[in-house]
């Protein structure tokens, strides 16, 4: 039999963040052939409209450690800037946002250098105008060229916002009413001249930055309809999630209530508010998703400005910035809504309408600069692709008008209401369906879950060339490749694997237990097998790890979960990463929670080793060593619970005497999981209230030395 596989062709529209991150993951994931083609119209991909800035005083939002691409690497940023030139960031540093740029490229280039050789990355510079479906396929149509895949990805981002009235009536062609994302915003503009920005959010920031980093000494006036200005960030001692969405309000009015309430409460325990509204942060996209249509449009309406203020802060040295400029009255803010807009030679006479005394106050500018934001209302957005997808009804603006419909995996749904299986989407268009979206923790965790929605989706299906013509099939089956042994401790009731290759006899053990070492080595050589390396599922807080002790008798190697606190470790495995044992293929799957650098293992694509991620009816507890209930449940549920129902599940321990269970019957079965959604599975973890481990106090510190106890 004669099997060959053509390579599955993904598209992905768009290489800002989000398009380069599903690519990213793609090649660290793909395990089958495949040509990933990156369409993005600018010529660097990896930056967007975010991170292309050339103005270094431009930061970040957000501190640094909270950027990381992989939401199983949390350190993944800080780790790159340690070793690339930028060794004085801190965790909470703001970094420019341009080296973050740099960053996502680095990554991505990565990415691709460690891809197997038949996983390819095709950057092309084009913009993609059509799409068109046909029988399981995608044409996309770019300016240049056609391309014929089988998914497509839209990581289109942001929309640049649309002029508000009355600028939007005054000519076209006004080369004095410019967009901030624009290249020439605010080029040729005369230092000393005066300049109107419209809208006070953070696009209103980044222009002030600009213009104060170019040495601009005009007037600058900000004009929205509230004039709030944007929060710095403060450091805040963080809070606990105060509110569930299955008992949350459901209505935009009540739920700002209880915010406030929470605020007054914060602030009373000399908290800052800070806290309360980042104590929303995990619950956001579920808290949307219970309120009605009427009331999310009613939060659009009379919150959404309030919530943005509070949630979209701005790094303190930039507020220092724009308090200057304040104080010295370069810069002014006015509440109002613009009246009216009237060219005058040179100048622009705009007439604001004060929110407060309801005054007319006129000024004279030479510059008018749309700041409002992005556009993410898609029955106007205006651009081929889009009108491409909508005459097709191959995409259904969502119905309270920001962002379209999209099913929990990502993929659009049409206008009849049905899930797409070819066209998929991520971050600004799904603003919809979770309202949080945007920012980098959400961005990277949807695009870790969309490159593995999509693998799953493309199991290629092998082309059976002339097999009639093999004589005997059955002597050419595969003879079977590997050994599998479960062994046990009675005293911790751990179970410790023997995987071997059979043609080399390459062994590993997988979470050795220090009392079972003569066993284990009484086995191995009664197979006559070589032990290669010893492997962690994690620091373990029951049983001291045998792996020192083997290490000094058999000269193996000891391999431990990248991030796992060891001194001693000969090799770190990460996240994708895969150890070739002989004709075996160990990957390693990163399912933190019960601690914070867990790994689970998937031998040949069959048996997973769940360490203490996933129990048979049950899970570790997260109480201890950096656990988290709420990172546990997405593990399991988002990694774990999508492999193929056969994988054969193998745990760490059984407290019952069972051995093996399946992913299908954990999914039907296991009562932690079944019916329980992230935040009834984090009350519950949370309040399980267990005694610590017997051996803790030494097998904690032990197992960070390798197994060796520590005095
Ligand atoms: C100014 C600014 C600052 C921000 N700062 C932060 C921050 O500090 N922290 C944070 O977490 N988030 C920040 N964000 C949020 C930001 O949305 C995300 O971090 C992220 O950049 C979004 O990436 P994206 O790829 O989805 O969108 P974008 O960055 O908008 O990228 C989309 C890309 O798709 C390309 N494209 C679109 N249509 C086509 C087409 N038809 N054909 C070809 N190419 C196409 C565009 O050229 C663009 O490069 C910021 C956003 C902005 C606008």
């Amino acid at each position: 039999m004669n099997l060959t596989v053509s390579p599955c062709t993904i598209a992905i529209i768009g290489g800002g963040l989000s398009g380069s991150l599903v690519a990213a993951n793609l090649l660290q994931n793909a395990t089958t052939p495949m040509s990933i083609k990156l369409v993005e119209r600018h010529s660097e991909v990896g930056r967007g409209v975010a991170y292309s800035t050339q103005v270094k005083e431009h930061l970040l939002n957000v501190p640094a450690d909270k950027m990381s691409a992989f939401p199983d690497e949390p350190d993944h940023f800080l780790n790159w800037l340690h070793e690339n030139g930028h060794a004085g960031v801190k965790a909470s540093s703001f970094v420019p946002r341009q080296v973050y740029g740099d960053y996502v490229q680095a990554t991505l280039s990565e990415a691709e250098a460690n891809a197997p050789a038949d996983v390819r990355l095709e950057r092309i510079v084009d913009e993609a105008i059509a799409i068109e479906t046909k029988s399981q396929r995608v044409m996309v149509s770019l300016k240049a060229q056609c391309l014929n895949v089988q998914k497509v990805v839209l990581a289109l981002g942001n929309f640049p916002a649309s002029l508000p009235e009355p600028l939007a009536s005054v000519e076209n062609d006004n080369r004095s009413i410019r967009d901030a994302w624009a290249d020439d915003a605010i080029a040729d503009l005369n230092p000393e001249h005066t300049i109107l920005l419209i809208g006070t959010g953070l696009t209103m920031v980044d222009t002030v930055v600009a213009l104060l980093a170019k040495e601009f000494r005009g007037k600058i006036h900000t004009v929205s309809r509230h004039g709030f200005m944007p929060f710095s960030h403060k450091p805040a001692t963080p809070i606990p999630t105060f509110i569930h969405p299955e008992t949350a309000p459901k209505t935009a009015r009540e739920l700002l209530h209880l915010v406030r309430h929470e605020v007054r409460l914060a602030g009373d325990g000399e908290q800052d508010w800070r806290a309360v509204i980042d104590a929303l942060r995990p619950v956001t996209q579920e808290l949307w998703q219970t309120l009605p249509l009427n009331e999310q449009k009613r939060f659009l309406r009379h919150v959404k400005a309030y919530w943005e203020l509070h949630r979209h802060r701005i790094a303190p040295e930039i507020a220092e910035m724009l308090d200057a400029a304040i104080q010295s009255s370069q810069l002014v803010y006015y509440a109002g809504r613009i009246q009216t807009c009237e060219e005058e030679e040179n100048k622009v006479a705009v007439t604001i309408r004060e929110r407060k005394t309801q005054a007319n106050i006129v000024l004279q500018v030479n510059r008018i600069v749309n700041c409002t934001g992005s556009n993410c209302n898609y029955r106007k957005l205006q651009h081929p692709l889009i009108s491409s997808l909508q005459e097709q009804r191959l995409i259904r603006p969502h119905a309270s008008s920001v962002g379209i419909d999209t099913a929990s995996n990502g993929a659009l749904i049409d206008a009849e209401g049905n899930s797409s299986e070819l066209l998929y989407t991520i971050g600004t268009p799904r603003k919809g369906n979770l309202w949080e979206t945007t920012a980098v923790p959400e961005i990277s965790l949807q695009a870790a879950n969309l490159a593995q929605e999509l693998l799953k989706s493309l199991h290629p299906k092998p082309n059976i060339v002339s097999d009639w013509f093999a004589p005997n099939q059955s002597s050419l089956l595969p003879k079977p490749v590997m050994l599998f042994r479960q062994l046990f401790d009675q005293e911790s009731s751990t179970y410790t694997y023997l995987i071997a290759d059979l043609k080399t006899k390459v062994a590993i053990l997988v979470d050795p237990v220090l009392e079972q070492v003569e066993r284990d080595l009484q086995v191995i050589q009664e197979l006559e097998l070589t032990l290669h390396s010893c492997l962690e599922t994690h620091i373990h807080a029951d049983h001291i790890t045998g792996a020192g002790k083997l290490k000094e008798l058999t000269n193996c190697l000891s391999i431990v979960p990248r991030y796992a606190e060891t001194t001693c470790a000969d090799r770190l495995i990460a996240d994708g990463n895969t150890l070739q044992l002989g004709n075996i293929q160990i990957r390693a799957i990163a399912t933190p929670g019960h601690t914070n650098s867990h790994m689970a293992y998937l031998v040949n694509g069959t048996h997973l080793l769940t360490g203490d991620a996933l129990f048979i009816r049950g899970c570790g507890r997260t109480d201890f060593q950096d656990g988290d209930a709420g990172l546990l449940y997405d593990a399991v549920t988002q990694k774990l619970f999508t492999l193929p129902n056969d994988t054969l599940v193998y745990p760490a321990h059984d407290y019952q005497g069972r051995t093996v269970s399946t992913i299908g019957e954990e999914k039907r079965w296991n009562p932690r999981f079944v019916e329980r959604s992230r935040s009834q599975f984090i009350t519950l973890m949370n309040n399980l209230n267990l005694p610590y481990p017997k051996k803790m106090l030494s097998a904690v510190p032990a197992n960070q030395h390798g197994g060796i106890l520590v005095n």
